[in-house]
């Protein structure tokens, strides 16, 4: 009796959580300021965070910074000036975003650091394990290539992803260099996570190299695209080659045999969590309440609240976990094949 007393009281409380929240959810904006909206996966990002918002009958509004820290800082003006509830950032630049968390503080809103660190224990960090990510790409380039002259073609200077990304693939690497099996030949940012630079840059490594080059640590799929062009272009193609977000074109490149790996992160999971947070945090819910929410210090020392979705590294021989998933369907799998 006393049991189901407690249990009747606890399903009320949750129905009226649950109302409560419906109710009061449906008059918020949740702004997402993007910052490179022109990657293939902030897609599928975005249209996971807009279903979190529609079902919970929340207004999404957007502005992407193209690749410009400064852009980034009046869009995120813009979008308080907007009456948001919550903000959702993809910063282009760990530091030069302080001002806008600044900001949003000041309106009282709460702010998540989407995929990427904001240095600020004012923003929640909702991301996938990067190091990880970075261990999986070297892990699979490495298996397939065990010897030779390695290329570290790294993520953007301004996102703290490409340092936890290259941290990873060290650790693994780490041993075959003390070895003496592998050398790093050459190593390079990408600017803006731009293809362009990354091929820039591998062509750059080519030269120098005289084209001795055995394996290419690509940090994401963009910047694997880039690389594989260089490689293209002097009859190279089929090295080994990571990268990560199972882009489509990426996934036909493993189907191709011109990438080895990349690293597929749900996106679909990291919005709508993405999505259901920032809701949570406009209603009032804690940092620290938050589903995932574990603390965590980063390497500059700032401990903050933040969750690590895990990610999947995906070759030829798993290729089909991403169409099982309904992430690609065969037919689009099959397109450069
Ligand atoms: C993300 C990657 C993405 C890259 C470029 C990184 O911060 O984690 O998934 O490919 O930014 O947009």
């Amino acid at each position: 009796m006393r049991l189901s007393l407690l249990a009747a009281a606890a399903l009320s409380t949750s129905l009226t959580t649950v109302a409560f929240a419906a109710e009061h959810t449906s008059d918020m904006t949740v702004g997402v300021s993007w910052s490179n909206f022109q990657e293939e996966r902030w897609k599928t990002d975005e249209a996971a965070i807009m279903g979190a918002l529609e079902e919970a009958g929340a207004e999404y509004v957007s502005a992407d910074a193209q690749s410009s820290s400064a852009k980034q800082l009046s869009d995120v003006e813009s979008l308080i000036s907007q009456g948001v509830d919550a903000l959702i950032i993809l910063a282009q630049d760990t530091q030069a975003i302080i001002p806008a968390v600044q900001a949003a503080a000041d309106a009282g809103i709460p702010v998540i650091a989407y995929d990427r660190l904001i240095e600020d224990d004012r923003a929640f960090y909702l991301t996938f394990d990067n190091i990880e990510v970075g261990r999986m790409q070297a892990r699979a380039v490495l298996e397939a290539q065990p010897t030779g002259n390695y290329v570290m073609i790294k993520g953007s200077p301004t996102d703290p992803n490409a340092d936890f990304l290259r941290g990873g693939q060290q650790e693994v690497l780490q041993d075959a260099i003390d070895a003496g099996d592998i050398t790093i030949v050459g190593e390079a940012y990408t600017d803006g996570w731009l293809p362009a630079n990354a091929q820039r840059n591998m062509e750059q490594i080519l030269t120098q190299q005289g084209n001795d080059v055995d394996a290419v640590v690509a940090s994401n799929d963009g910047t694997a695209g880039g690389a594989v062009a260089a490689l293209t272009a002097q009859g190279l193609d089929g090295i080994p080659v990571s990268g990560q977000d199972a882009d489509f074109a990426a996934l036909n490149r493993i189907a191709q045999g011109t990438q080895t790996v990349s690293v597929w992160k749900d996106s679909r999971d990291l919005g709508a969590a993405a999505g259901q947070y920032a809701l949570e945090l406009a209603s009032g819910t804690e940092m620290s309440e938050l589903e995932g929410a574990e603390e965590w210090t980063s390497p500059a020392g700032t401990t903050l609240w933040a969750e690590f979705l895990e990610p999947v590294p995906v070759t030829q021989e798993n290729l089909s976990v991403v169409v099982d998933a309904g992430w690609i369907s065969q037919e689009e799998l099959c397109q450069g094949v």
